[in-house]
């Protein structure tokens, strides 16, 4: 060996909260939300706990939540999915990720993968043995590179994996996108594993359309989805994931080694969560729409110019105006030490040359905390 013991570097997130708490600044950098947890869901989690079993639950999730996951699918997207063979709970988006490239990945295969991208996917790919192979999205509106993508594409490719609503760069993929996606899934005999952690934060009306809803995507797409994002409670690491048998079934090995089960009480909460009326779907877009327009508004105001936000709870800036030359990253580190603001850098989402005129503000705060962080950016500026 040569001492080294991980290349893996360290996330962007967990940088920027340390930072954010050394001086004291108001974190909108790591993405998580403040002050929108339901509270009946937490109750209906405690009384699990309490009620136990306090052993091993079954590898697959709790029957109430795969039964939850399976009517979600089909009260929002019209989904008919079997509780039984076509639904595993995960502990979290993230295990889900884990579980579908290590279940799904043959060392050699190509990964098509969209830049930005989130963080934890080139470094799974690439050690599930995946070959990843890269398109990216320009700034500012973000457009599908059609020809780039069906470039991308090959008789090697296994996968592609899919944001959407994508992190950080808020793009809300169109019926038009996705069906020229599932052309190219079909020439290549190809799967799709889909990210769809904030499928409920898409605003102004437009809709959320998960690939596996496209005609021929149900025996392609493997739909992942968080309750953290869904009910405002990252702690949680709840996830589940939707798909056809066969793709299920490959998935299923691979979280027999990596968790093998999420704890009953939280997937107890969980399961009753989804079954909250349209009313609280509603709300939680309205609420962030609400707190979207209002950082939105802040930042446009003092020359950090907002890019299209349809989704997610993250906005992207052009910070161009205000850097003084300094790349995103060096101006994230100055407003979180200087102006007491954290936001993250958008660099840590490309493979290698990134644009350097991006900064992301998470916008799921309080409103105090959205006012105070644009009262010291005032400030400062
Ligand atoms: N995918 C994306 C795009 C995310 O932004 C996140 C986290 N915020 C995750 C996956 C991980 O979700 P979880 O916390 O459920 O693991
Ligand atoms: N997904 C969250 C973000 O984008 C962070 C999750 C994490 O810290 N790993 O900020």
């Amino acid at each position: 060996g040569n001492g080294v013991l991980s290349e893996y570097g360290t996330t962007i997130f967990s940088i920027m909260s340390r930072l954010a708490v050394e001086h004291g600044a108001i974190n909108l950098g790591q993405g998580f939300p403040e002050g929108l947890e339901p509270p009946d869901v937490i109750a209906a989690a405690a009384r699990a706990v309490e009620a136990g079993p306090h052993q091993y639950p079954p590898s697959l999730g709790i029957p109430a939540l795969r039964q939850a996951v399976a009517a979600h699918e089909k009260r929002f997207y019209g989904l008919e999915v079997d509780p039984e063979g076509e639904v595993m709970v995960t502990s979290g988006a993230t295990e889900a990720l884990a579980a579908c490239l290590l279940g799904l990945i043959e060392p050699g295969d190509e990964v098509v993968l969209i830049e930005p991208l989130y963080d934890s996917y080139l470094p799974m790919v690439r050690r599930a043995g995946g070959i990843p192979r890269l398109v990216r999205l320009e700034a500012p509106d973000w457009a599908l590179p059609r020809q780039a993508l069906a470039e991308a594409f090959s008789d090697k490719t296994k996968l592609l994996l899919l944001n959407n609503p994508t992190n950080p760069c808020a793009k809300v993929y169109s019926a038009e996108e996705l069906d020229f996606i599932a052309a190219l899934l079909e020439a290549h005999d190809a799967y799709a594993v889909c990210d769809e952690v904030y499928e409920h934060l898409v605003f102004d009306g437009l809709p959320h359309i998960p690939l596996i809803t496209r005609p021929g995507m149900r025996r392609r797409c493997l739909k992942i989805g968080s309750a953290g994002k869904i009910f405002s409670i990252t702690n949680w690491k709840v996830g589940f994931i939707t798909a056809a048998p066969l793709l299920l079934g490959a998935v299923a090995r691979a979280h027999q080694f990596l968790t093998f089960t999420t704890p009953i009480g939280l997937q107890a909460g969980v399961a009753y969560g989804l079954g909250k009326e349209d009313g609280y779907y509603q709300g939680l877009v309205a609420d962030m729409q609400a707190r979207r327009d209002r950082l939105a508004g802040g930042l446009d105001q003092l020359g950090l110019t907002p890019l299209v936000c349809p989704g997610t709870y993250f906005l992207t800036a052009d910070i161009s105006a205000r850097a003084n030359g300094m790349e995103d990253d060096d101006f994230c580190r100055h407003l979180t030490t200087q102006a007491g603001v954290a936001a993250v850098p958008v660099s840590p989402f490309y493979a290698a040359r990134p644009p350097r005129h991006l900064a992301r503000f998470c916008f799921a705060k309080t409103d105090a905390a959205l006012d105070g962080a644009l009262n010291r950016l005032a400030d400062h500026f």
